[in-house]
């Protein structure tokens, strides 16, 4: 099995859903971590103004000087914004949220990410973009950006709805700006395996969705709250638990599917 990724140019992941609290941040690095572990380069961005992902690593947003808004506005490059944590991270700052507005009268506003990605096209294996719970021109940016997309969904409230409306978004994407960009995978996030609901809830996705739902399931654990308190992924505040486990069995499936 592989567990490196080999092309000269990094597999670019978006994590996507229109829905917050799915654990679309959380994915984004401990998937990330876990490729890093198998001895990936992997690049990790921060789309959402909230910088949920920045704290997750230690660092404050509100406190960040350059960021991706000063890549995405300015065109600054991404090198003078990542950060060395657990892995790299092109980091958020709360000015971040003025970014839609700014880029809006920009030409070619949807594709300042996968421009800007040019620049390190050598040196990630990986990069892994975190997006904000909407489908503005941040999200746009990253779905441009991206060869795949990765949806979390929460099991206990499956939105059908919402994951309809993705792919309207994906289609549209296509169709506009990138051509290839496709699911990945859907990841059942937040399981409760005690209830009947959960279960349910997978059926139904797989019933819609056959084989693009992981075979991974992501269970639902106190450690994922705490370790970003520590600003830590799980792998590294827990390495033996089984939340670690679970996505490193996620990297394992995904490195599977193949490169691109
Ligand atoms: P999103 O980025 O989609 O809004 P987050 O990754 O921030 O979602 O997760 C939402 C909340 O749920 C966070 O407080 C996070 O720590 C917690 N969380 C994420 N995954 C799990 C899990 N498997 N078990 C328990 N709590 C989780
Ligand atoms: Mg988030």
């Amino acid at each position: 099995e592989p567990s490196v990724q080999t092309e000269n140019r990094p597999k670019v992941i978006a994590f996507a859903n229109q829905k917050g609290g799915v654990a679309k941040t959380t994915t984004t690095l401990n998937l990330a971590v876990a490729f890093a572990e198998k001895g990936n380069r992997v690049l990790c961005i921060d789309m959402d103004p909230q910088g949920n992902l920045t704290m997750s690593q230690g660092i404050d947003p509100d406190t960040v000087e350059r960021s991706m808004y000063d890549v995405l506005v300015h065109h600054m490059s991404i090198r003078e914004v990542i950060r060395k944590r657990e892995i790299d991270i092109a980091c958020a700052s709360i000015d971040l949220a003025g970014a839609e507005i700014a880029m809006s009268a920009q030409i070619g506003r949807e594709r300042s990410l996968q421009k800007a990605l040019r620049a390190v096209a050598e040196d990630y294996d990986f990069v892994c973009i975190d997006t904000p719970p909407s489908l503005g021109l941040l999200t746009i940016n990253a779905l441009t950006a991206a060869d795949k997309v990765i949806v979390p969904v929460q099991c206990e409230y499956l939105s059908m709805r919402g994951l309809i409306q993705l792919q309207n978004t994906l289609q549209m994407i296509r169709e506009n700006l990138n051509p290839d960009v496709e699911i990945e995978g859907i990841l059942p996030t937040l399981m409760d395996t005690r209830t009947v609901h959960a279960k349910e809830a997978i059926e139904i996705l797989e019933e819609n969705f056959g084989d693009r739902v992981f075979a991974s399931r992501i269970k639902k654990t106190i450690r994922f709250a705490e370790a970003p308190v520590k600003g830590m992924s799980v792998l590294k505040y827990d390495p033996d638990g089984m939340a670690a486990q679970s996505y490193r069995d996620l990297a394992t499936e995904v490195l599977a599917n193949g490169k691109r």
